[in-house]
């Protein structure tokens, strides 16, 4: 047993489309506690920090742009291998590579705006939710 925490975003697309509910569902069918939850707009500066690791990546201009365009949804989800459980039910990066049934395969546009974040990695979440909540913000049960 390795209970986890990780953090998911409803990114922009999916916040505008009005799918968040629908993903959150879909959250709380898989048994994740879900700690926290809020409306983020980020600035252009909060989303390059956030998307650091992918500084030398050739979208990570577009990317970050994308991740300010509106509101998007942190969360941070808590549960049995949830790092690993969470990705698996958002699917591939590129929805056109997505199982069906997952999230990005039903509500991705294209393989940026993709509907989803998770962590990749415990360290990667260690560095994410506290970007996102204090400590005083998750809701531990
Ligand atoms: P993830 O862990 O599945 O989210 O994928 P990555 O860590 O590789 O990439 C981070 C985010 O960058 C993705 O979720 C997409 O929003 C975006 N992204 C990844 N690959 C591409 C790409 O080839 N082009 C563009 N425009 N965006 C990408």
């Amino acid at each position: 047993m390795t209970i986890q925490r990780t953090l998911a975003i409803v990114k922009p697309d999916a916040v505008a489309k009005g799918v968040a509910g629908e993903i959150i569902t879909r959250i709380e069918r898989a048994s994740f506690t879900i700690l926290a939850a809020k409306l983020v707009h980020m600035s252009l500066a909060e989303a390059r920090g956030f998307y650091i690791v992918h500084r030398e990546r050739p979208f990570y201009d577009s990317l970050c742009a994308f991740m300010t365009q509106g509101p998007c949804m942190p969360m941070v989800l808590e549960g049995e291998s949830a790092i690993q459980r969470w990705r698996d039910l958002m699917g591939a990066t590129d929805p056109a590579k997505a199982a069906s049934g997952t999230i990005r395969k039903d509500f991705a546009t294209s393989i940026e705006a993709n509907a989803v974040h998770g962590s990749d990695s415990p360290e990667s979440a260690s560095f994410e939710i506290p970007y996102f909540f204090s400590s005083f913000e998750l809701c531990p049960r």
